[in-house]
Formats: C-alpha cells, structure tokens, sequence
C-alpha cells in the first residue's frame, strides 16, 4: 500500500481537483518527530496540502513550501514538497499537549493559534513567489483555502483530515481540493456549495473504505470528470552531508572559528528527518580554509 494523489479535470475545465491518501507520509513524519496527536495531525494536515501543491504546480524541480506560525503552544508548522510528490516538514514544538476540542477532535487550531501562513514557490524563476497572510482558524485546510482565494484568486475548497489511533499511529490521512478554473459560472458554485454542506469528512471516508477515487467520484460524478493524473506521494527528505556542510559553511568565518576553538566538534540534526551528521575538528578546519 502506497499514499497516492490523483489530479482530476471536471465541467469542461472548469473545475480541478486532487484527491490524496496520505496515510504513510503522515505515519513516518509522525514516528520521525515524536509527535503528540495534535501535531500529528497539524503536520499531516499540512504535508498533505504540500503533496498536492507540489503535484499541482507540475515541474519536477520546483519547490513549495508552506510555513504557518501562529501564537499557539505548537508555534509553527513547515511542510515542503517538490513536484514529485516527495514531502517533508515538521512542527516547531512536536510534544505539545492540549485538550481535545468538545467534541473529541484534536484541537489543531487552538495548538496553532493566531498568526500568519506564508507560501513560497520556488518555481526556478529569478524570484520565488511569496504569499503571505494571517490565518484564518488556524486548523490549516480553511488557511490553504483562504491562500489560494485571496492570494493566488482561485476559489477552492479544501479538506484535510489526519485519524490518529490510539496508539498515537495514524489510522487514516487525506485530502481533497477543488477549485474554480477562469470561466466558471455561478452556479457551479452553487451547485459545489450546497454539495459541501453535507458531506463527509474525508477521514470518515477513508475509514470506511472509500480510496481517492471514490471521493472524486461522490465529489465530481455530476459534472462529468476525468482523472488525468495518479502520482505516489511519500514523506523523503534529500539531506546529506554536503547540505549540512553548505549551511555550516554559511554561518561564517567568525561562528566557526569559535565552533572550532570552544568545541572542536559539530553535531547536526537534520530539522525534516532527524539524521544525525557528525563533523570532527579536522573536517571544520578544511571547511574554515574554503571560506
Ligand atoms: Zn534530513
């Protein structure tokens, strides 16, 4: 078993959407991070929408990158994707506690609090694009959907769901996105709204049983779609010691000459995947010298 995202086109073209099992990626970021279940779920919220930006934008190389920092005790979540539907991210404060929401769902708005959610695509032009603007509940699906209405003015309706099970895994992941290509009418809208209303949450979905091709279909079935891509998704994070070299190099002369004298020894951790990297003073030195 895979996570997997599909693209699909519907109303002649003028609707797009992605539907994605996200299971995996969010199980292995959660294991990877230790997080509680609330960043469980914040992070696998985020990395789900990541995936699906990374598919969207289409370029195998380009970057995306969704950052969130809120005033909440999480303080901030990071998820990164390429156009390959490889992702990783991490939350800034993994272990944070707080009690479930009446209702017994995982506070993920409250972990994050209020601030601001800032995207950056690096689609390998001169400048990235940079969108940023305040969150509007903090849970993230209703963040990513305001960025694309009122930065990128895309009508979209976004779900994202993370089922933690009792033994802190996850049970199920996903998502799903539907937007409003130029041309649209409104009753397209309409006709999207009023199916919104009642419809399930896409880990109840999941849970019983209904992969991305049947969300689309109970999605998109009346408007005539078709699915025009399936790529796999997974969490995969491309450190090596040469990157970690680049970012201690970029620290300075001066930083480093202090590494060398007060420890004579580096130990790096990698903020996406935790890998260790271990630089001895021999090595600093020859990093010193290429500066
Ligand atoms: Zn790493």
């Amino acid at each position: 078993m895979k996570d997997y995202c599909l693209r699909a086109t519907a109303a002649n073209g003028k609707i797009r959407a992605f539907a994605a099992s996200s299971k995996f990626l969010a199980d292995k970021a959660a294991a990877m991070h230790k997080t509680t279940p609330v960043a469980t779920a914040a992070l696998g919220r985020l990395l789900t929408a990541a995936a699906i930006m990374g598919l969207m934008s289409g370029n195998e190389d380009d970057l995306i990158t969704i950052s969130i920092k809120g005033d909440g005790p999480i303080s901030g979540v990071l998820a990164t994707s390429d156009g390959r539907g490889r992702v990783k991210g991490y939350a800034n404060n993994p272990q944070v506690d707080i009690p479930n929401k009446p209702n017994g769902k995982l506070d993920v708005g409250r972990a994050v609090g209020m601030g601001n959610i800032t995207v950056i695509k690096d689609l390998r032009l001169k400048e990235p694009y940079v969108g940023k603007l305040e969150l509007i509940s903090g849970e993230i699906a209703e963040d990513v959907a305001g960025y694309f209405a009122i930065s990128e003015q895309i009508p979209s309706i976004l779900s994202l769901g993370v089922l933690v099970d009792r033994d802190q895994t996850v049970k199920q992941a996903g998502g799903f996105l539907i937007q409003l290509m130029p041309g649209y009418d409104e009753d397209l809208i309409d006709k999207l709204e009023a199916k919104m209303q009642d419809f399930p949450a896409i880990t109840t979905l999941l849970e019983e049983g209904k992969t991305p091709e049947n969300v689309l279909e109970m999605l998109l079935g009346e408007f005539g779609y078709e699915i025009t891509e399936t790529a796999d998704i997974e969490y995969y994070c491309n450190c090596d010691k040469d990157r970690v070299t680049g970012a201690i190099i970029s620290i300075g002369k001066d930083e480093l000459v202090k590494i060398i004298e007060e420890d004579g020894k580096a130990e790096i951790n990698c903020h996406f995947c935790d890998k260790q990297y271990h630089f001895d003073k021999d090595e600093l030195v020859k990093m010193l010298h290429s500066l």
